[in-house]
């Protein structure tokens, strides 16, 4: 081979490994972005395949608000055990395969073990994903400005939101849903109903979830359950109860 050859072939060879290199980064890129894609497409949909959604933020994300210990051991061994029930509850049965909100459509239908814990798996997902670290102060216009119609004003929705948490009387959820009118309602079910269930008086679509269990709050506020609630206010993602207040309008819209 003459000198000439020579580099023609190591310049070829240079750029065969330069395109195999750069191939493998877009890959790597591309991947990645699915990867990011995915988790930024962690919200509820994945609640209708039956997933188990990984906690949107660390163990200790919400200190001082809610405690690092209250919240490995709420999401790792509360939520993980409704989710583990759920699906032995399912099991072989035209519900493994069933949107969960189509369950709940019919909640009435199936075993208590299916209600008790296809909203114990529901609910706390719901939860986990209406807080964040650093709250939001105000939730985006289109929503405070639908709350401060509902309830006069703010303040005064969080007072009746608060207070339909401290008034339910042993286990269960405070929530801020809108009916099938739109109309936006406060409501507190038992254990863990929640108002897209069949047997739920008030029925809605939910936009805001707090878990008032003795188990969500104790080892850090004990009995003051109202404490809890209050500290609650400084973690809620206004965002995404912003975004579930559009989704729900289009639901509605859509029938
Ligand atoms: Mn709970």
């Amino acid at each position: 081979m003459n000198k000439k050859k020579l580099s023609v072939t190591l310049i070829v060879l240079g750029f065969i490994v330069f395109q195999f290199t750069f191939n493998t980064q877009a890959q790597d890129i591309a991947n990645n972005q699915t990867i990011n894609n995915s988790n930024t497409q962690n919200n509820l949909s994945a609640l209708n395949k039956h997933v188990f959604n990984p906690l949107p933020y660390a163990y200790d994300a919400l200190e001082p608000y809610i405690d690092k210990q209250t919240m490995e051991i709420h999401y790792s061994k509360h939520h993980k055990a409704y989710y583990d029930n759920f699906m032995n509850a399912i099991k072989g049965t035209e519900m493994e395969t069933m949107d969960i909100t189509e369950i709940f459509k019919n909640i009435s239908k199936y075993p208590v073990a299916v209600r008790n814990n296809s909203g114990g798996y529901y609910n706390h997902t719901f939860f986990w994903e209406g807080m964040k670290p650093k709250s939001d102060i105000m939730p985006n216009s289109k929503l405070t400005e639908a709350i401060t119609k509902t309830f006069s004003s703010f303040e005064e929705f969080k007072k009746q939101f608060s207070e339909a948490g401290k008034t339910r009387f042993g286990s269960g959820w405070a929530w801020l849903s809108i009916d099938n009118e739109g109309n936006m309602f406060i409501y507190s079910t038992p254990n863990q109903d929640n108002p897209l269930m069949d047997i739920s008086e008030k029925k809605g679509i939910p936009l805001l979830a707090l878990d008032v269990w003795e188990h969500a709050y104790y080892l850090k506020y004990q009995n003051k359950r109202a404490d809890y609630i209050e500290a609650f206010w400084n973690v809620v993602n206004w965002a995404e109860v912003s975004k579930r207040y559009e989704n729900a309008l289009k639901s509605l819209d859509s029938r």
